[in-house]
């Protein structure tokens, strides 16, 4: 307990039950860079609907634009997603607003990677020359 000051108050009510911590401006700024990411962990633990969403990048449209441009199967390309994992389908990935499933990466090699939006597992659509394949990879929770 560090002594009593006008910088660092901790604060209880009448029946003794701790209320809060008062900090000065001046003890937060000489702190806070180091502090803030123990309390933000904390906080979001404590309250968990305060968590920031993560930021959504934009999907890899040009990514998919050249695959088309150099496409060299053997069959026309197709625009069906679906998931095996939570059965979300949809006749064509680019027309839904919103979208079922986010283009997640396109390769030349034929890889092309989305992600379902209902359960986020990742869908693979492995183009070879006479073939697709599809794999459904279901999302699994990151620990931090
Ligand atoms: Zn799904």
């Amino acid at each position: 307990m560090p002594p009593i000051s006008s910088h660092f108050l901790e604060l209880f009510d009448a029946a003794g039950q701790a209320r809060g911590v008062h900090i000065s401006a001046e003890l937060w700024s000489r702190i806070r860079d180091k502090a803030l990411p123990i309390l933000e962990r904390a906080l979001y633990e404590l309250d968990p609907s305060c968590r920031p969403q993560p930021e959504e990048r934009p999907e890899p449209v040009a990514e998919w634009e050249s695959l088309l441009a150099y496409w060299d199967f053997t069959y026309p390309p197709a625009y069906d997603v679906a998931c095996a994992h939570c059965g979300a389908s949809t006749p064509d990935w680019r027309a839904d607003e919103p979208r079922r499933f986010r283009l997640r990466g396109a390769n030349l090699g034929g890889l092309v990677t989305f992600q379902c939006q209902s359960c986020k597992s990742l869908i693979l659509k492995k183009h070879f020359k006479k073939h697709l394949t599809v794999e459904c990879l279901p999302y699994v929770e990151r620990c931090s």
